[in-house]
């Protein structure tokens, strides 16, 4: 935490707004849309997952309809497709982003719209706060007019041509959960510069309830806005988020420094006018039995390291969806490992691990 967390918290309690709205809520939801900036507007919700489901439904993805999904992702992205009764439609990373590729992504469109139909929406994620290519990705929504979901999870903070990764489609969606770069335990916002937008994923979060003094409602609704509780934690946290930016980066940094050298290891770079929040640090190892003897030898050592992301489409769950793959993103599950990345890990620490990574490898 960063300081003045508990007392947004307890101005909650001293004024009894505990509740899914009040002075936290309206707080927070003002200080993400300044720093996001680019004329956004912003609702708090209860979950990332949630304010994804939100934005699908707000773009009208309905039952028997495809959404493309980023398949190199956590579930919480492709989840909420299921959840409207829709097909997820997984598509494969590039290696210079390990994002989705726009080259894929339009073939994947093509093949859809000859033999099935033509995708509802396209979600593209910023994974471990790495920028996807937003200009490759929204030419070619847009040469198929097809809107994009922008899943910026991880990359609160990263920025593409000097615009933030969470104001960059027509819906965006962030996580406060409690791994993420901030926190409010757990949370989550919908963005959108179409206030309209906003304001229907406010409405769905509490039970759309119809203007009337009793309680009427002409569509099905959600409990999903954040509570006035956490939102405190929230704006607490916006007031450090530049410095766990700088310290994510400064790990990321650090690790680079020390085993950049290694011949073999490799690390994901920024491309040319982009910067990542570096969530996460992670390195690409050799093979799958060198990340296995990192990883366990850091394990015997205390220290948790982990693979990254499983692919969407090699998920038991997903296993029948259609997909368009070409071994980028099980390359990077098979050989990849995120580091410990904490915002208050020590140089001590960083070393540590450093030295268990140079020993084994
Ligand atoms: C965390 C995460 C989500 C879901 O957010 P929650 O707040 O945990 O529901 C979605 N997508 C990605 C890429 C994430 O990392």
């Amino acid at each position: 935490m960063g300081g003045s967390e508990q007392a947004y918290v307890k101005e909650a309690f001293d004024t009894n707004w505990i509740a899914p709205l009040g002075p936290n809520v309206n707080g927070f939801e003002s200080a993400i849309a300044n720093y996001l900036g680019n004329g956004v507007h912003v609702g708090a919700l209860s979950s990332g997952t949630a304010a994804i489901h939100l934005g699908l439904e707000i773009l009208g993805v309905s039952p028997g309809d495809e959404v493309i999904c980023q398949s190199f992702t956590f579930s919480g992205s492709a989840n909420p497709i299921a959840y409207l009764g829709a097909t997820p439609v997984f598509v494969d990373s590039e290696a210079n982003t390990w994002n989705i590729c726009p080259k894929m992504l339009e073939e994947a469109i093509v093949d859809r719209i000859q033999n099935h139909r033509k995708p509802k929406a396209i979600i593209a994620v910023h994974l471990y706060g790495m920028p996807y290519d937003v200009d490759g990705v929204n030419a070619v929504a847009q040469k198929y007019d097809i809107p994009v979901l922008e899943d910026s999870a991880e990359a609160l903070g990263s920025t593409y041509k000097g615009q933030n990764c969470g104001s960059l489609a027509e819906i965006s969606i962030l996580s406060f959960n409690g791994n993420k770069i901030i926190t409010t335990s757990g949370g989550g916002a919908l963005v959108a510069k179409n206030h309209e937008h906003v304001a229907k994923a406010i409405h769905l979060s509490t039970q759309a309830r119809d203007e009337a003094p009793h309680y009427q409602h002409s569509k099905i609704g959600y409990n999903y806005r954040m509570s006035n509780v956490l939102a405190g934690i929230g704006r607490g946290q916006m007031e450090v988020l530049d410095q766990r930016v700088a310290s994510r980066r400064a790990n990321h940094e650090h690790y680079l420094n020390a085993l950049g050298g290694l011949d073999g290891i490799e690390f994901l770079l920024e491309p040319p006018n982009v910067t990542s929040n570096r969530w996460l640090s992670c390195i690409l190892t050799p093979s799958f039995e060198v990340r296995e003897k990192l990883r366990l030898a850091m394990q015997e050592e205390m220290i948790e390291s982990r693979p990254l992301w499983k692919p969407m489409h090699m998920q038991p769950v997903f296993k029948d969806c259609p997909k368009y793959t070409n071994g980028t993103s099980e390359e990077l599950f098979y050989r990849g490992l995120c580091l410990p990345s904490g915002s208050n890990l020590t140089q001590a620490d960083l070393d540590r691990v450093v030295a268990i990574i140079k020993k084994t490898y």
